[in-house]
C-alpha cells in the first residue's frame, strides 16, 4: 500500500490533465471515502480509500491484462488509417488503461491476443530468446501427412531461406481439406501460413488457441474478451 496524491491517480487511469482533474474536483464530482473531495493534491491510499467519479468507483491499478478472442477483420494493432483495430473493440473502461497487443495477429487470424500495457511482461513473452509456445488450429487445403510431421519436426525452409525451429504438427483430420494443430516456439512474419506454403499446401483459417501458459477461453466469442485472472497473470510472469 501506498499513498498517492489523488490527482495523480485519476490523471494515471485516464481521467485527464492535472488541469482537468482539478476541474472535476470544482465541480465536486469527485469523492474519497464517500466524502466530496475539495483538494485535488489530497493523498489517498491506492487500493484501500474509495474513490469515486461521478458517483462509480474508480478502480486504481498500473497494470491491465486482458485475454481477447481477436475476430477475422480486425488489425491487431493500436491504430491503422483504414481498418478497425482490436483497442476499438474495447470498453473506455479497458481502453483508458491504453493497453497494446502482445505481438500480432493476421488480419483474417482469430483466436488468443494478450493486450496489457505492462512493457516489461510484453517485452519478455515476445523476446525470441525465451522461445515462448503458441498453438494454432488451421484447416488446410492439401492431405497433410505423417511426413509433414516429420518436416515440420525437423524445421522447414521458408520463402527467404529462413530454416525454422522444430514446431509440433498434429494431424486431427486428414483429407483434401485437413485439420491440424500446431505448435511453434518463435513467431516470424505470417510463420503457420509460410510454414504450410513451404510443404505446398494452404493455411484456409487460423486460430490461435494458446501462448505460453495461456489458453483461449471457450466462453470468449470472436471479439469478446476478458481480464486475465490473478492466477493467469502469475503464470506468465
Ligand atoms: N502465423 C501466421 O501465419 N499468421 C498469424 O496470424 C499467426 C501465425
Amino acid at each position: 500500500k501506498e499513498k498517492q496524491r489523488l490527482d495523480k491517480i485519476l490523471a494515471h487511469i485516464g481521467f485527464g490533465t492535472r488541469k482537468e482533474i482539478k476541474k472535476l474536483v470544482k465541480e465536486k464530482r469527485v469523492k474519497v471515502n464517500e466524502e466530496i473531495v475539495n483538494d485535488p493534491g489530497l493523498h489517498v491510499w491506492t487500493g484501500h480509500d474509495r474513490i469515486e467519479v461521478d458517483e462509480e468507483e474508480v478502480q486504481y491499478r498500473e497494470f491491465i491484462y486482458l485475454m481477447m478472442n481477436k475476430p477475422q477483420g480486425v488489425i491487431s494493432a493500436t491504430e491503422d488509417r483504414y481498418d478497425e483495430v482490436v483497442i476499438d473493440l474495447l470498453e473506455p473502461e479497458h481502453a483508458l488503461f491504453q493497453p497494446f497487443p502482445v505481438g500480432r495477429l493476421d488480419k483474417d487470424t482469430e483466436g488468443l491476443l494478450l493486450l496489457t500495457n505492462d512493457g516489461q511482461l510484453a517485452h519478455q513473452l515476445l523476446s525470441p530468446k525465451k522461445h515462448v509456445s503458441k498453438t494454432y488450429y488451421a484447416t488446410i487445403r492439401g492431405v497433410v501427412s505423417e511426413e509433414d510431421v516429420e518436416l515440420f519436426k525437423q524445421g522447414v525452409v521458408l520463402d527467404d531461406g529462413y530454416q525454422t525451429l522444430p514446431g509440433e504438427l498434429k494431424i486431427l483430420k486428414s483429407g483434401p481439406e485437413s485439420e491440424i494443430e500446431l505448435t511453434i516456439y518463435e513467431g516470424k512474419f505470417h510463420q503457420v501460413k509460410r510454414m504450410f506454403e513451404a510443404v505446398g499446401k494452404k493455411v484456409t483459417y487460423l486460430k490461435r488457441l494458446s501462448m505460453g501458459p495461456l489458453t483461449l477461453d471457450d466462453d470468449l466469442e470472436p471479439g469478446e474478451y476478458r481480464e486475465l485472472t490473478d492466477d493467469e497473470v502469475k503464470q506468465l510472469k
